[in-house]
């Protein structure tokens, strides 16, 4: 046997201890730092040229799933599977049958227009589009695989919704899990990813407390009673979502865009995001890298006002711990709790917090903060284009470039790429309560109690006598 090629490492450089991927471990167990998967690319067969992948999706074969999936196709860039031998790796990989990563920017002209990017440089990532109808598949796929090769019995996840959908859909389709769970705060996820994971018939447990609550008991879980775990600490499963980064440029034919835009919740995207990258810049397949720009929401801002107000950097991993500790401290005695429409991103503490910072280091990135009222107004733009509608969490990125366009931070004929993390059909109450204010009285007050006062591009649905004439004269024809 040979060396194997991809190993688990420590983030922080001061300890840097490395695991084989056999184990399976959320945190370091020298120092308790986030791990990375890491690779020893010398000895890896990487193409030299990107456009070799897109050549797997045009003259493949279309009944290997491992190039259709929009993952698994970008495999020798996630070489933790046995990439070089389909005999291997097609029994190795969990995927929904291939499907998952179908995505690729896209132009939405009203979107542009709304942010002041040109028309023409202005893309959105729609990864509302995958199977579960949310970007965690990228993640998912990867972790469910890494679980089968460690042989994982039970796994777990806490989850604000999609996560939980996300798992529910690998552990019901790929059925090698003896048991599986998942737990969410109370009261604080949306229906539409709700109804999902019990539509695919896993075990779900609402705990009483928050996801940051959650989070806690299912690492303790991890801890104490080896369950798998597939969060973002996991980190497989942000090996899987860097792949919406390849496509990324692929779409853009392999141009490196000038910013990529995210929601920052977890800061899984973000970490992944940062290591695609760098990555590709270290094996000289890119020779610029796109400037990150995370987006917070106002009412869940912890990244925001740690880099931008207490300005703590990553700083090749010599960052300040102890300023980070003091603001969780300030933060709990403060009773501070997350507060947004944008369930998906109402997060306290962000578990990958330190890695988002090194990628914000490695890409010159930005972090900025949106409103709840920003956020919906965004997201009924990108509503009208027709194209794809998406949740709330997922219209911060646009949100997010209008207001950098504003500050002048990014230039109208900057390449920009939003990444619309999750569909419409997740959070159908943020919608009707945007346009049909009146409807249901609950909804509107929920709407107040987030400062949604103003419904600038409401489409509100009109009520009329059942009468032929005040119909005709309704319609205006
Ligand atoms: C999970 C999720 C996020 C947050 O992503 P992180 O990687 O945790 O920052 C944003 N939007 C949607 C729709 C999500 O499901
Ligand atoms: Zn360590």
């Amino acid at each position: 046997m040979s060396e194997p090629v991809a190993f688990q490492k420590c983030i922080m450089p001061a300890c840097g201890a490395t695991y084989s991927i056999g184990e399976v471990l959320t945190s370091c167990k020298r120092c308790g730092g986030l791990l990375d998967v890491v690779y020893d690319w010398g000895r890896v067969n990487v193409p030299k040229d990107l456009r070799f992948f897109s050549s797997r999706i045009l003259v493949g074969n279309y009944s290997n799933i491992a190039d259709v999936s929009g993952v698994w196709r970008f495999r020798e860039l996630l070489p933790f599977i046995s990439y070089h031998d389909p005999y291997l790796y097609l029994k190795e990989i969990v995927s929904l049958d291939g499907m998952e990563g179908w995505t690729k920017p896209v132009h939405v002209s009203s979107a542009a227009d709304f942010t002041g990017v040109n028309r023409e440089s202005f893309y959105v990532q729609f990864e509302g589009q995958n199977p579960t109808g949310s970007f965690k598949d990228n993640g998912m796929t990867a972790a469910f695989t890494h679980a089968q090769m460690v042989g994982a019995r039970i796994a777990a996840c806490a989850s604000t919704g999609n996560t939980s959908a996300s798992f529910a859909a690998y552990a019901a389709n790929s059925g090698f899990l003896e048991k599986a769970f998942i737990f969410i705060g109370a009261g604080r996820i949306a229906y539409g990813k709700l109804s999902q994971s019990l539509e695919f018939g896993v075990k779900t447990i609402q705990i009483e407390g928050d996801f940051d609550d959650a989070m806690s008991r299912v690492r303790e879980l991890g801890r104490d009673k080896g369950v798998y775990l597939v969060n973002s600490v996991n980190p497989f499963r942000l090996e899987g979502q860097k792949t919406i980064m390849y496509r990324i440029l692929e779409g853009l034919n392999w141009r490196v865009p000038d910013w990529v835009v995210c929601p920052g919740g977890n800061l899984g995207n973000t970490s992944a995001f940062g290591k695609a990258f760098e990555e590709l810049f270290e094996l000289g397949l890119i020779n610029k890298k796109p400037r990150l720009v995370v987006v917070n929401a106002d009412g869940a801002d912890t990244l925001y006002r740690i880099y931008n107000e207490k300005k703590i950097r990553w700083n090749k991993g010599k960052v300040d711990l102890k300023i980070i500790e003091d603001f969780y401290a300030e933060m709990e005695k403060e009773g501070r709790k997350a507060h947004t429409i944008a369930s998906a991103i109402e997060i306290n503490k962000p578990v990958n917090l330190l890695k988002a910072l090194r990628a914000l280091e490695w890409t010159d990135g930005v972090v900025e903060k949106v409103s709840d009222q920003e956020i919906l107004d965004a997201k009924a733009v990108i509503g009208k284009s027709g194209m794809f509608g998406c949740e709330p969490a997922s219209a911060t990125s646009v949100a997010g470039v209008k207001k950098l366009v504003e500050k002048g931070v990014i230039k109208t004929k900057d390449i920009v790429v939003a990444v619309l993390t999750g569909s419409q059909l997740k959070d159908p109450d943020a919608i009707v309560g945007y346009h049909a204010e009146g409807l249901n009285s609950a909804l509107d007050e929920k709407f107040k109690s987030y400062g949604i006062i103003s419904r600038r591009f409401q489409n509100k649905p009109v009520r009329v006598k059942n009468d032929l004439n005040e119909i005709i004269a309704v319609m205006g024809i």
